[in-house]
Formats: structure tokens, sequence, C-alpha cells
């Protein structure tokens, strides 16, 4: 039997040390632990892998301090439309939404796409349909009224710019969630789970939900989740690059990270980073932002939490 690991991020951008409260930093890193638990006692029970990725990600989406499931930025039309997909590395089934209102955990929902339909990727008010259908859970506007979402969103509509989460206010940092996870079988997941970005317009779908760009999974090479400018990371398919450069390339998942992250990347003025774990269980959570929330937990080692770049 192989030895499990997982990794969580909760997003990167703007995160300087020196405009957080202590209180606050306490808050996140008691929020990445709880999400790590969530995954972890899936894998410490020889559970699989794609259960851990979805229990770690239903609790980020369910604490408001992210932007994903409950605390989703707002669309410039004051909606949130959410984006997610997950990833099976055992046999390359994948699942996602894009652009789902009103769904509790749209994470679960995209699980179900993969496991339910015969599809990969379902969108708007066709994947809502289809939620409907499967009795997905339902949860009115209120639920999804997080009062400075709002509040950036009407600063980020002064300057009519899209705004990645964590650069609008820099009082204010939340962002998008992922997980990967090996478990003791030996098996691959990904998933991500996203608001998006501030005052996107209506039917705007970033990195998120796209299979290779914000998620991929592969029993032969690794497992990715991204975070970041999701324009960047379509046009760069930066989770399928890392893949292709050990598959391909025979390169190491930190190699492969570095050229992806810290070169293709911001080159072309993508922001962010990204949580990788490859298939005999190494961890790498790169970025180029100031800091990414992330943290990680293997079968023998003690629990990473970061948040800053040092
Ligand atoms: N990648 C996400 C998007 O572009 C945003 C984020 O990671 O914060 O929708």
């Amino acid at each position: 039997m192989r030895k499990f690991a997982i990794a969580i991020h909760g997003g990167a951008g703007t995160i300087l040390r020196s405009m957080m409260t202590a209180e606050k930093e306490l808050s996140y890193k008691q929020a990445l632990e709880d999400a790590i638990k969530a995954g972890e006692s899936v894998l410490r029970k020889n559970g699989r892998s794609m259960d851990a990725v979805e229990a770690a990600i239903i609790s980020l989406e369910n604490n408001p301090l992210f932007n994903a499931g409950k605390g989703s930025v707002f669309t410039n039309e004051g909606k949130n439309e959410m984006d997610a997909s997950i990833m099976n590395g055992k046999d390359l089934m994948a699942g996602a939404v894009a652009g789902v209102q009103n769904i509790k955990n749209p994470i679960s929902l995209a699980r179900a796409v993969m496991e339910k339909s015969e599809h990969v990727f379902m969108a708007g008010l066709g994947a809502q349909e289809f939620a409907k259908k499967i009795n997905a859970q339902f949860i009115p506007d209120d639920y999804f009224f997080v009062q400075h979402r709002f509040d950036q969103l009407q600063e980020a509509k002064k300057s009519d710019t899209m705004i990645l989460d964590h650069t609008v206010d820099k009082e204010k940092k939340f962002g998008t969630v992922g997980a990967v996870a090996i478990d003791v079988h030996g098996n691959l997941a990904a998933g991500t789970s996203t608001g998006g970005m501030t005052n996107k317009k209506h039917g705007r779908v970033g990195d998120t939900p796209i299979i290779g760009s914000g998620t991929f999974a592969n029993n032969k090479t690794c497992a990715i989740s991204c975070t970041g400018h999701g324009e960047f990371f379509i046009r760069s398919v930066v989770a399928y690059d890392i893949s292709c450069l050990i598959e391909y390339k025979g390169l190491s998942l930190k190699k492969a990270c570095d050229i992806v992250v810290m070169d293709k990347l911001v080159k072309i003025g993508g922001e962010g980073g990204l949580i990788a774990i490859d298939a005999k269980g190494n961890i790498e959570l790169p970025f180029n932002s100031e800091g990414m929330y992330r943290a990680s937990k293997t079968q023998d080692e003690e629990l990473f939490i970061g948040i800053y770049k040092d």
C-alpha cells in the first residue's frame, strides 16, 4: 500500500503579511485546517482520493472566507455564477459545470456530471436543469450575499475592470478553492471550484471548470488544481502542460511546476499558482503572486499551512 497525501488551496493573489490581522490570519488557517481534515479523514480510512478532494472542497465552499460556493464573488450584474470541475486520475473521468447559480456545492454537481451523465461539461441553464434532475441542493440568493463581496463589485465597477479576487481590495483577500490527493491505492484526483472574478461579464467562464487548464489528474503523472487570472491559465493550458512535461519529457513535478508557473505564465502576465501531487506522492505548491492560501498533509508528516511568499 502507498502512502496518502492531500493538498488544498484557497486562492492566490495580493496577500501580504502587512495587510493581515492576527485574527484574520487565524480564521484562514483554521478554515484550511478544517478542509484538510475533511479530506484526510477519508484518506486515513483507506478511502478514495476522489472522495477526499470533494470533501475538502465542500468544506471550503461552505466557508464565506473563500471565493467559491457561499463566498462567491459577484458578476457585473450582481449575480453569483459559479464554476467547478473534478477529475479522476485512475480512469481520466471528469466532470465540470460553468455559470451555475444557487447551487450550494458546485463541486458535487461537477462530480454528478461525471458520474450520472454521459457528458463531461455542462453550462448555464442546462446545468441547472441537470442539477434539478439529480436533486442537487439549491439554495436561495441570500445565502450567497456576503457584504464585502458586494462592496468589491462596486469598487470594480468604478474602473470597469474584471478583478482577481485578491487584488480588488487589499484589505480583503479571498479566493478560488481546490484540492488534489493521492490515496493508499495510488489513485490521484483533483478538483477546483470558484465564483470567478469580481465584475466578470455574465457568461464569462474562467479556467476553473476547464479540464486541462484549471484542473487535471492522471495516475501516470500528477493531479493539479489552479488558481489565478483564468484567461491566462486557459491560454497556457496550465494543468495539462505540467502533466505533459512529466509524461513526455520525464521532468520531475518540481521542475515542471517551475517552468509553467514561474516562467511560462510570468512571461504572458498570468498571475496565480497551483497545487500539485505526483504519482509518487510528492507535493508542490508554486505561485508567482504575493501569496496563496495553501495547506498540505501526508500520511506521516505534520500539517503544513502557508499564506505568504516567505
Ligand atoms: N481562476 C479563477 C478564474 O479565473 C479565479 C481565481 O482563481 O481566483 O475564474
